[in-house]
């Protein structure tokens, strides 16, 4: 992501060549890991950053951090927190999928950043993680602040839990990142971090606007963490091998932790075809607890899904419209190094019609005006005796390359010239010297 933070480009290339070694060797793990699991590998993000930053020698902590526009990518993606913190403040659930809420930027995408955008609405991903230096910590969301204030505000997402976990599975499973006694990188809050595990909330560390990780959770059913690698943005060649061995088992443990919670299939009851685009819902139902978490995910082109969560009880709903919602209760384990529980959906047609008695019937049952209403959501309509007339919501459509194309090309940015008012309206956040 910040060009003179390289860890992470040599790490990447030392994990692929890794990968394929153990799996040639028969190593069982990673051969059930790379068989049950689709990797995407990005070694950079910000290959001109890079290049500036090596040619000058590496050593300066801003030198070759942005691209060669002098734009911080990781403060370049849309802001979606910001429509998050509205909806929330109108009470509206609404907390996924959110490109299609944007309806202006804080300034202009930057090609990488475009890249990137396509990627991420493109493949179905499940976890990533963005990888920088300057500090050795997990970050996980919010980065932004829900205040605006610049630091000390823990700003959780309704996947808390989960996310804690994953900076965790990270953290503890890296040579010292959680290690208590280990010396932070210069500054209080670092050793704050080994304290707690090595990891941290991200707007808790410092807020920022325009972040991946956040951008990735709130744009998509991917779940992003921030891992930070090091002290030393840019190593000397000759700590890499102990740096890897440093990070080896961690990255590998973390690619494992797409694998938790459930995943399943939803499909139509009558065609027994996947059905993409449904919506699923969950509540968790552990111990005392009865809570819904506001983060839907949805499923994806085959009907397929994927949903991390921690160990616990649930409750879990697949809807789409036009079909009667799908309920079931799942208790998750999560094995380690074993892929997720796998829970299916099975959705029923609702097909409407009047009876001679005027009332309505769904395959023979008969039901209210109202609860046919309710049954088919708001965005329905009866009308007369045809069937339900459907819609999809509009954000949990599957990003197709047009979509993609009319949320981030050129034309977009260009008749949105009139946000940079907006921009001004926001208190610009001030970042501390300490750029990570
Ligand atoms: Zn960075």
């Amino acid at each position: 992501m910040h060009g003179n933070e390289v860890l992470g480009r040599e790490l990447l290339l030392k994990l692929a060549d890794y990968l394929c070694e153990r799996y040639m060797d028969g190593d069982p793990q990673i051969k059930s890991l790379i068989q049950l699991t689709r990797i995407h590998l990005m070694p950079s993000m910000n290959p001109d950053g890079w290049q500036l930053a090596t040619d000058t020698g590496g050593q300066d902590y801003l030198i070759g951090r942005t691209n060669n526009n002098s734009i911080d990518l990781n403060r370049n993606f849309p802001d979606l927190d910001k429509i998050i913190f509205t909806n929330e403040d109108d009470h509206i659930d609404h907390n996924n999928h959110l490109l299609e809420q944007l309806s202006r930027l804080n300034e202009p995408l930057q090609p990488e950043t475009k890249a990137v955008i396509r990627l991420i609405m493109q493949i179905p991903f499940v976890l990533s993680a963005n990888i920088h230096g300057g500090d050795l910590v997990a970050n996980y969301p919010y980065d932004e602040s829900r205040s605006g204030r610049q630091k000390d505000e823990y700003t959780p997402t309704p996947d808390d839990d989960t996310f804690r976990n994953l900076a965790l599975a990270y953290s503890t499973h890296h040579a010292d990142m959680a290690s208590p006694k280990r010396k932070g990188c210069g500054d209080v809050d670092s050793n704050r971090f080994a304290k707690q595990g090595g990891i941290t909330n991200g707007a808790k560390w410092y807020s920022l606007q325009g972040g991946m990780q956040d951008f990735n959770y709130l744009s998509s059913n991917d779940f992003e963490l921030t891992l930070e690698l090091g002290c030393d943005k840019y190593p000397p060649e000759n700590v890499l091998e102990n740096e890897w061995e440093r990070n080896k088992d961690a990255l590998v443990h973390y690619i494992w932790q797409s694998h938790i919670g459930v995943k399943g299939i939803v499909y139509d009851s009558v065609t027994k075809e996947g059905i993409p685009n449904a919506v699923i819902h969950i509540k968790n139902i552990t111990g005392e607890r009865n809570d819904d978490i506001q983060h839907d995910i949805t499923s994806v082109h085959n009907g397929d899904f994927y949903r991390l969560l921690t160990p616990g009880n649930y409750k879990i709903t697949a809807y789409r419209d036009g079909y009667l919602p799908h309920t079931r209760l799942v208790t998750i384990i999560n094995r380690p190094y074993s892929e997720a529980q796998r829970i299916d959906f099975s959705l029923k047609p609702i097909t409407l019609s009047y009876a001679d008695s005027g009332t309505l019937e769904v395959d023979g049952m008969c039901l209210s005006r109202v609860a046919m209403q309710a049954i088919a959501g708001k965005s329905s309509a009866i009308a007369g005796r045809s069937s339900v007339d459907v819609k999809v919501p509009p954000y949990i459509r599957i990003q197709t390359d047009n979509y993609i194309n009319s949320k981030i090309d050129d034309d977009f940015e260009n008749s949105q010239q009139q946000w940079s008012n907006w921009a001004e309206e926001n208190e610009p956040i001030i970042e501390p010297i300490a750029v990570q």
